[in-house]
């Protein structure tokens, strides 16, 4: 069976056209389960409506012209219930319909098994048999875990379509959904940074000339040469003679009598370069591993080793040469911050990165530049975003792929209408924040990527609630030296002279990586983060302090924030070792005769691990401020990967238990008197932040481009309607229950315009 599936699936993606893909997944179905009749049906799900796209056994020329309702006959049935329906006889059926175009009639058996993805049903297979046939609960199986292999294919059958728009609904061939990242529109030219390109990410495509994809190839080859040449002598002297022997087998294989020549047929029948080596290493493979021979079935490895190196140099490699577009939308696997670096920001109009959620890092960095972001277009062919012209739209997630004039102008317009409500924002708020019976609320801004000095003072924000240091460790290809963050941290503090800034102690680990000290972990959110790899590592640990301490003799405005702390013993060692660290400054500065007085930092901690909610009273004396991460104790209350898109709509910090869990975390820290911000993204939202100022908090802190949202909203709410939407969220049991209501509160003040799409 296993084999079977296998099979039938392979040739399904490996046929570039859609419709003979159909066509031969219909026959390969038909074949295999021994019936008289396979049709595929694809669906509009918001229509409701199915069209039949491949059939083999009801009349083909059906195809394509058979519409029917989620509501009509039996094939419909499956749609409308999400569940396999098996009939014996269909004709008897009390949802039998007849539609006369497809010739019927003569089956009587029928199962039928629903396509699914992400809760939203794409297609139907039936099988039908001319007797009366009840299908087996088998053979129901097997096209259940079919529908459910092929469904991620089929669900980006949008873009394979792109050449031929749906004509059920036009314009959904073009779009592909994801979530928003980063609000605003993106109109540009699709960038490919990539480092690991997979064969997976490799979708069939037929060329015009084969002259310049033999060229490629060969191009290719020649630099995977050079990278085993390069290899062979760097491991010279740490392998032995018989392992080397590897290097040999690899520069065999790329001969033309190996892969070669078979790939170089492949390109002469029309295939692109990177398509003929995918078929024809796919190929290799499969044969492989076959083998009874384990030494033969090891050589599987090699191949696909070697052909990843060749894939790298068709595609990765070869793009860097091309110049970055003028208004270019980056494309990633996962965006990070040294990708953005590399590019400089005027030229990047849109960002789009294939994994990651909302709030996961790549969409707050992009959230903090200001730059339109969807994340989360799981099972896209990246390859096939590459080159090609886009629109991003992040406010409803999706990405447009090669749009027509009339979609980019309409996102024109909306792109200067955000413009326009910009500056009506800029005109309408005060200086400070407050609520509109005059309660002050403190303003801080998250910081990290870089300075933030000028906008600070134009948006009159009070300080840095959150510094993300990690950025500057993410940026290099070793940690910096103290030196290096001496001097970063001293512009930083001396940019804020006078205002606090919350500096946060190395937080990697989770989505944050370092490029020179990989972590694998299987699950990465509940593993080596943030302060529990900094105490593992001292050594790390210490040089940041003393650089901060350091960069703090002039200005005395530096605060240090723990993250991640679960446990008030990790708060207590952190403690020990910035007294230690304060202590080699002090001494150090008296060796050089300086003079200096060396500041004591105030201490804080991220409240964004569960278990530090029951603990609160506890922190009284050990701490002298803290800062609630809503993005991470959302993740971890609800035991929602943030980075995970397929449970990104589960992600909610308006979940009534997310609130709860922030209005006890707010009574508790006013009861034991120690100050609590809010710097998670639920602060910068502008329903979020109403909802904070109505449970008592005073600081938030936010990126630089929710500011005048926040202060905008806040300005037109009386506090004692936020405290009574607050007492109202708290009753509801569902996180859709809470935005209504504080949409209708938004709509009640006469702030209806920051729920507009485009504000
Ligand atoms: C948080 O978890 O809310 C937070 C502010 O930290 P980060 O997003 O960097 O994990
Ligand atoms: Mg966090």
């Amino acid at each position: 069976m296993l084999d079977e599936l296998r099979r039938i699936t392979h040739n399904f993606v490996q046929e570039p056209n859609l419709d003979l893909a159909l066509a031969s997944l219909v026959s390969d179905i038909k074949f295999c389960l021994n019936t008289d009749c396979c049709s595929i049906y694809l669906a509009d799900p918001d229509q409701k409506l199915l069209r039949l796209k491949a059939t083999d056994g009801l009349n083909p020329d059906a195809v394509g012209q058979t519409i029917m309702r989620f509501d009509e006959g039996l094939t419909g049935w499956v749609a409308e219930r999400g569940e396999p329906i098996k009939v014996h006889n269909a004709l008897q059926h009390i949802r039998f319909k007849q539609f006369p175009t497809i010739e019927e009639d003569t089956y009587s058996g029928f199962l039928g098994v629903p396509i699914m993805h992400r809760r939203k049903i794409l297609g139907v297979i039936s099988l039908q048999q001319s007797e009366s046939r009840y299908f087996e609960q088998q053979e129901e199986a097997f096209l259940v875990t079919l529908s459910a292999q092929l469904a991620s294919t089929f669900a980006n059958v949008t873009l394979r379509l792109r050449s031929e728009p749906d004509e059920l609904n036009p314009q959904s061939a073009l779009v592909l959904q994801g979530v928003s990242g980063a609000r605003g529109v993106g109109i540009g030219h699709s960038y490919l940074v990539q480092t690991n390109i997979e064969f997976s990410d490799v979708s069939l495509k037929k060329v015009g000339s084969a002259e310049p994809e033999k060229a490629r190839y060969f191009n290719a080859v020649e630099n995977t040469r050079a990278d085993i040449i390069e290899m062979t002598k760097r491991m010279a002297n740490q392998l032995p003679k018989d392992a080397l022997a590897i290097f040999d087998v690899y520069q065999q294989l790329l001969e033309a009598a190996s892969l070669g020549n078979e790939v170089v047929d492949k390109i002469e029948q029309g295939w692109c370069a990177v398509s003929a080596l995918k078929i024809v290493v796919e190929k290799y493979i499969a044969e492989f591993e076959k083998m009874d021979d384990p030494y033969i079935r090891e050589r599987a490895v090699d191949v696909k080793d070697l052909s990843r190196r060749l894939l790298e140099h068709l595609t990765a490699k070869a793009h860097r040469e091309l110049s970055i577009p003028k208004s270019a939308i980056i494309i990633a696997e996962e965006v990070t911050a040294s990708m953005l670096a590399e590019i400089p920001r005027d030229q990047i109009s849109g960002i789009v990165s294939i994994k990651g959620a909302e709030n996961s890092h790549a969409a707050i960095m992009a959230r903090a530049l200001g730059i339109p972001a969807v994340i989360g277009l799981r099972d896209v062919p990246i390859l096939q975003l590459d080159d090609i012209e886009l629109i991003v739209d992040g406010y409803n997630g999706t990405v447009f792929i090669t749009p027509n004039e009339a979609i980019v102008d309409e996102y024109r317009k909306l792109e200067s209408e955000d413009k326009a409500f910009a500056d009506l924002l800029k005109k309408e708020s005060n200086e400070f924040a407050q609520t509109q019976c005059g309660r002050r609320i403190s303003m801080y801004i998250n910081s990290g990527m870089g300075f933030e000095g000028d906008i600070a003072e134009q948006l009159h924000i009070e300080g840095i609630g959150l510094y993300r240091t990690e950025y500057l460790f993410m940026m290099r290809q070793r940690f910096p030296s103290e030196q290096e963050q001496q001097s970063f941290y001293q512009e930083v503090l001396g940019d804020f002279e006078g205002k606090p800034v919350v500096m946060r102690t190395l937080d990697v680990g989770g989505d944050k990586q370092l490029p020179y000290f990989p972590i694998v972990e299987d699950n990465p959110f509940l593993g080596w983060r943030g302060i529990r790899l900094t105490l593992d590592h001292s050594e790390i640990f210490l040089v940041q302090i003393r650089a901060m301490i350091k960069a703090n003799i002039l200005t005395n405005n530096l605060h240090i924030m723990l993250p991640m702390v679960s446990d008030i013993g990790e708060i207590e060692e952190a403690s020990r070792l910035i007294k230690q660290a304060h202590r080699e400054v002090e001494k150090e500065m008296q060796e050089a005769d300086a003079g200096a007085h060396v500041h004591k930092p105030k201490i804080g901690v991220m409240i964004e691990v569960p278990s530090m909610i029951f603990q609160l009273s506890k922190l009284k004396g050990k701490i002298d401020f803290c800062s609630i991460g809503t993005n991470d104790l959302t993740q971890y209350l609800l035991a929602v990967d943030r980075n995970n898109d397929k449970v990104a709509s589960l992600y909610d910090a308006y979940h009534p238990t997310v609130l709860t869990a922030i209005k006890m975390i707010a009574d508790e820290t006013k009861k034991i008197g120690i100050p609590c911000s809010v710097c998670g993204e639920l602060a910068g939202d502008p329903g979020g932040a109403m909802l904070l100022t109505g449970m008592g908090f005073d600081r938030l802190s936010m990126n630089t481009q929710n500011i005048l949202r926040v202060k905008w909203v806040l300005k037109k709410a009386p506090f004692k309607i936020l405290e009574t939407l607050v007492d109202d969220v708290l009753q509801c049991t569902r996180p859709d229950q809470v935005k209504f209501r504080v949409n209708r509160t938004i709509l009640n003040i006469g702030a209806a315009g920051i729920l507009r799409a485009g504000n």
